[in-house]
């Protein structure tokens, strides 16, 4: 699928990368910085998933999937210090980060007519706005030509590891049970036909594996600067 209709990039700067690689963190602590907007966009692809799962759709049924997708109103704010997400007005917050929709999202958001309803959502809420919008396809599809494009990696356990300790886990079964969970849905989102997760080709590669969170903060802010970007937002 190709998608055409264009996004306006001039003030978006662009976070991907797969799960637990403090996306969302660093996403949300640069935008501060920068006194920016910011749009997590896998919390759209996380609401409908749990609307899907919450009517007792199959997510792996791509029409009744994308009927789902037509029909619902996804709210989030982009105000990087109240971040919240509303389904057909009812604050899911909370509830779209439950291990049930992560299982589940990357079936979801494979089906080419999702993504072309949730694109179009993404680009009217952050074209033209000074923004920092972090995704798997923000940099490649949403956003290509983003005044700054960040592709966030790091190592399979030190992913698994982080978001351990983000949801309270030490237990090494646990733990296990997570690094495989994560592998799974990268595999699943690098793999899909529709907008894969890869760097674009113009991306920044950040290797966070051995970084703090501060350290990788200060490294997206100086790659902004560096290429004069936020000077003057
Ligand atoms: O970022 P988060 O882990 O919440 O994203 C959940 C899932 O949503 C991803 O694993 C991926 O399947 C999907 N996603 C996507 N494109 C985006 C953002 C998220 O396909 N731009």
């Amino acid at each position: 699928m190709t998608i055409t209709e264009p996004g306006n990039d001039a003030r978006v700067i662009a976070i991907d990368g797969p799960s637990g690689t403090g996306k969302s963190s660093v996403a949300r602590k640069v935008a501060c910085r920068l006194g920016a907007g910011y749009l997590d966009t896998g919390a759209m692809y996380r609401a409908l998933t749990l609307a899907v799962l919450s009517d007792g759709l199959d997510p792996a049924d791509a029409e009744k999937v994308a009927a789902r997708a037509e029909g619902l109103v996804i709210d989030i704010t982009t105000d990087p210090e109240n971040h919240k997400v509303f389904a057909d007005g009812r604050d899911v917050t909370m509830a779209i980060r439950s291990a049930e929709v992560s299982a589940a999202v990357s079936a979801v958001s494979a089906v080419s007519a999702v993504r072309r309803r949730l694109v179009h959502v993404q680009r009217q809420l952050a074209g033209g706005a000074t923004i920092v919008v972090e995704g798997r396809d923000i940099g490649t599809v949403v956003f290509p030509a983003a005044a700054l494009k960040i592709y966030l990696t790091a190592t399979p356990s030190a992913r698994a590891t982080r978001r351990a300790e983000q949801v309270g886990i030490s237990e090494p079964g646990e733990i296990a049970a997570l690094a495989d969970s994560l592998r799974r849905r990268d595999d699943f989102d690098s793999t899909r036909a529709v907008s894969p997760l890869r760097p674009a080709s113009d991306a920044v590669v950040l290797d966070s594996t051995d970084m703090s969170e501060e350290d990788v903060v200060e490294a997206v802010l100086a790659a902004a600067t560096s290429r004069n970007v936020g000077a003057s937002w």
